[in-house]
C-alpha cells in the first residue's frame, strides 16, 4: 500500500515518458540515476526540475543511492542556475502527496531561482509549542528511527 496516492504506474507517467524521450523536454543534464529539465511552467525564470530516472512516486520510494544522487544533481544545477541567470537566491522545493502540493507522482525536486520582488510566495504560519511538546515529538521520531 503506497504512502501517498500514485495514479501513474511506472512507464506510463509523464516523467517516465520524458526520461525515455517519448515526450520532449528541454533537457539540462542527465546521469545514470537522475535527469534535469526545464519546468514547462516557469514559476520564475530558469526554474528546473531534477527527477529520478527510475519511477518512484515520492521521496519515500527512492533508494538511498537515488536520494544522494538527486541532491548532488540539484547542487550542480543550482550552481549552473547561479552562473547562467545570476538570481538573488535559490529555493529547493519538493512535494510528497497531493495535500503537500504534488501534481506529478514521479519523484522530482524544484530548483527555483529567486529574484528580488519576483512575487513568488512560499509562506507558512509558525507555532512555538514549547519544549515539552517538542521533546514528545522528538521522542516519537527517535522511536520511529530506531
Ligand atoms: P509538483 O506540483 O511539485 O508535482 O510539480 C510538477 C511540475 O511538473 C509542475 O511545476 C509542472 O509545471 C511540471 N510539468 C508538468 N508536465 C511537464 C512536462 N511535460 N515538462 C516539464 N515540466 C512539466
Ligand atoms: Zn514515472
Amino acid at each position: 500500500m503506497p504512502m501517498f496516492v500514485d495514479d501513474s504506474p511506472a512507464g506510463e507517467c509523464i516523467f517516465c515518458k520524458l526520461v525515455t524521450g517519448e515526450i520532449p523536454s528541454a533537457k539540462v543534464y542527465e546521469d545514470e540515476l537522475t535527469i534535469a529539465f526545464m519546468d514547462i511552467g516557469q514559476a520564475t525564470r530558469g526554474h528546473v526540475l531534477v527527477a529520478s530516472k527510475r519511477h518512484a512516486a515520492n521521496l519515500l520510494e527512492l533508494t538511498p543511492e537515488e536520494t544522494g544522487a538527486v541532491m548532488q544533481t540539484a547542487q550542480r544545477v543550482a550552481a549552473a542556475v547561479n552562473q547562467a541567470f545570476d538570481p538573488d537566491g535559490i529555493n529547493i522545493f519538493q512535494a510528497n502527496g497531493a495535500p503537500a502540493g504534488q501534481t506529478v507522482f514521479h519523484f522530482h525536486l524544484h530548483v527555483l531561482p529567486r529574484y528580488t520582488c519576483d512575487g513568488l510566495a512560499i509562506t507558512w504560519q509558525r507555532q512555538e509549542p514549547g519544549m515539552p511538546v517538542l521533546d514528545e515529538l522528538a521522542a516519537r521520531l527517535r522511536q520511529a528511527l530506531a
